[in-house]
């Protein structure tokens, strides 16, 4: 027998549990008070990431997610891509930070999630619009 069922609210987390049940061969109800994607999901900046999530357990999710965005954007009917694996770019000068980050790029390096290093060149290839203080050179 079909399983009938209701799922209230259709952000991003209505719609994915919704998606996942009809996958599964439920009957589903989205219910929403206003209209789809109208609430937090509409001003999120989209940022697709594992950095910096903590406990592990969230890491984990979070990069789960990532891999689950990928599988959709493969199977995805949409004319154009939707999904930019932008990651983030950070910049650490004073030595607290540095220090800081190298802490936290330890821990992505266990967790086998994926980081590289760039030179101060790369970077400002990359973004030429970037003014960077000129007394810091690495
Ligand atoms: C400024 C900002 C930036 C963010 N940037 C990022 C980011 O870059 N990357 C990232 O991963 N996350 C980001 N987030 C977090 C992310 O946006 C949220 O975690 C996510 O959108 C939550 O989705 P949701 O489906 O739980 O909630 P919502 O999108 O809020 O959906 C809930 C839905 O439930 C409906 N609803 C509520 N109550 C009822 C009711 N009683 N009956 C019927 N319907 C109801 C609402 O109308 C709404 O449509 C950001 C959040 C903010 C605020």
């Amino acid at each position: 027998m079909t399983q009938r069922i209701a799922v209230i609210g259709a952000g991003v987390l209505g719609l994915s549990v919704a998606r996942m049940l009809a996958l599964q061969g439920a009957q589903v109800t989205l219910f929403d008070k206003g209209a789809p994607g109208a609430g937090t999901s509409q001003i999120s900046f989209a940022w697709v990431n594992a950095n910096g999530k903590s406990p592990e357990s969230y890491h984990r999710l979070n990069a789960a997610g990532i891999e689950a965005h990928k599988r959709l954007q493969q199977i995805s009917r949409a004319p154009a891509p939707w999904l930019l694996e932008t990651g983030t770019w950070e910049w650490a000068a004073e030595p607290a930070i540095q220090a800081e980050l190298e802490k936290r790029l330890t821990k992505l390096t266990v967790l086998g999630y994926p980081w590289r290093t760039v030179t101060r060149e790369a970077l400002l290839a990359h973004f030429p619009e970037l003014r960077l203080d000129s007394r810091i050179q690495q």
